[in-house]
């Protein structure tokens, strides 16, 4: 296991910052051994020593603690109010164990901590520390001026007192305005984050809206031109498609046929077995009636049970053989979904496209082809020429 190492971001930043108070402690504790050493001031020995073995024992603690994901249960988990009231305790045990002249230079441990809170802690935690350096090095006064030490002058230690207590409390005020300036830094973050992803949000819910309007409008366009009940294509479409063929045989000179289909006797299918059955008869006969014509050949519904079929470039014998293929095949099904062996028959009209006249001249030629074809007992093709 990595000592320090590790894929969660905030885990990663409190283990950082308490590598720099490790790496601080040991150049301390490293810097106070060579002092002893080299006799340059007078530190007890032993005093020094048990420093070091809290010092490390708390330290390895903190580092437990972070490390094993313990100290997110706490509102701090990077505990760095205790760390910094730990350094407190210890700059102040120090001084109680050097002598007084040396004082001033020791003091400045009190600054180094509330330096590494300064991002860290809030302002009430900020003001605990500051006033945690102020009040230790207080009470260590009084508690010396008691039984004074060597060298000891209340004087210059009030004085001391004095200039930490200010230093301290000009700390906390730089302090709060930097993180003021931090928080402002992070909202302007979020802000430009979240209004980031609010575009996004928009922009995906136009493009939603987008296709539902495309959808829509497509399947308004379906409507216009396709029977519901069938699904094929209604009366005005096939008038359309009508028109054009014939602007096309203008030009051409290619023959097309028209196909007008009728269902006989449907009124009476209606009576006995319901309109409901009836639509479903329709909806059938135009699956059987594609299945009868080319990928080339337009059907669409003409009214009622009455179908129009055209058959492009078609010559009549193509033309009457398609007539009968419908007629055949319609009459050869049973419906039995209805009524067991339930036959149903078709009347065809059928006729081509002469040279130049209109569509209306056409469907009445085909029109009346159907009447015959009705009238010479239904179940039949009639073409008229
Ligand atoms: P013919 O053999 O002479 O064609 O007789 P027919 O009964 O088929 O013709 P008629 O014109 O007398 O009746 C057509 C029937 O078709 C009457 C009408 O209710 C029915 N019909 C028209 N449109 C629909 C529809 O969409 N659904 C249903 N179920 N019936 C329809
Ligand atoms: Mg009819
Ligand atoms: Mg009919």
């Amino acid at each position: 296991m990595k000592l320090f190492a590790t894929s969660d971001k905030d885990q990663s930043t409190r283990l950082k910052r308490l590598s720099m108070a490790l790496t601080l402690y040991g150049v301390c504790l490293l810097m106070g051994g060579v002092v002893i050493r080299t006799n340059l001031v007078s530190i007890d020995g032993v005093a020094f020593a048990w420093l070091s073995f809290v010092v490390a024992v708390v330290q390895g603690g903190i580092y437990g603690a972070i490390r094993s994901g313990y100290s997110t249960r706490f509102e701090d988990p990077s505990l760095t109010l205790f760390q910094m009231m730990f350094g407190v305790a210890m700059v102040t045990y120090i001084l109680s164990i050097v002598l007084p002249e040396s004082r001033g230079a020791v003091l400045n441990g009190y600054v180094l901590i509330l330096l590494f809170g300064i991002f860290q802690l809030n302002k009430s935690q900020y003001l605990l520390a500051a006033f945690g350096c102020i009040a230790s090095y207080a009470g260590l006064i009084l508690f010396q001026a008691m039984d004074p030490p060597d060298n000891f002058s209340l004087k210059i230690e009030t004085f001391q007192w004095i200039v930490i207590s200010v230093i301290c409390l000009s700390f906390t005020s730089i302090g709060s305005y930097i993180r003021s300036i931090r928080e402002g830094l992070k909202e302007s973050r979020v802000g430009l984050v979240s209004s980031h992803k609010e575009i996004t949000r928009q922009r995906d819910e136009l493009q939603s809206a987008h296709k539902e309007l495309q959808n829509a409008l497509r399947q308004l366009g379906e409507l216009a031109v396709r029977d519901d009940l069938t699904g094929l294509f209604n009366r005005r479409q096939f008038s359309e498609t009508l028109n054009t063929q014939i602007a096309v045989a203008q030009t051409t000179g290619a023959p097309f046929g028209i196909l007008l289909v009728d269902i006989d006797h449907f009124k009476a299918v209606n009576d006995t077995y319901g309109h409901l059955s009836g639509d479903d008869i329709l909806r059938s006969f135009s699956h059987i009636a594609m299945k009868c014509l080319r990928k080339t050949d337009f059907i669409a519904r003409f009214g009622g049970e009455e179908f129009v079929i055209l058959l492009p470039n078609t010559e009549k014998a193509d033309l009457l053989e398609c007539a009968e293929r419908v007629r055949c095949y319609v009459g050869s099904l049973s419906f039995d979904n209805i009524c067991d062996g339930l036959r149903i028959t078709v009347s065809l009209g059928a006729s081509h496209y002469l040279e130049g006249e209109s569509s209306e001249a056409l469907l009445g030629r085909v029109d009346e082809a159907l009447y015959l074809a009705k009238d010479s007992g239904r179940d039949q093709v009639v073409y008229q020429a």
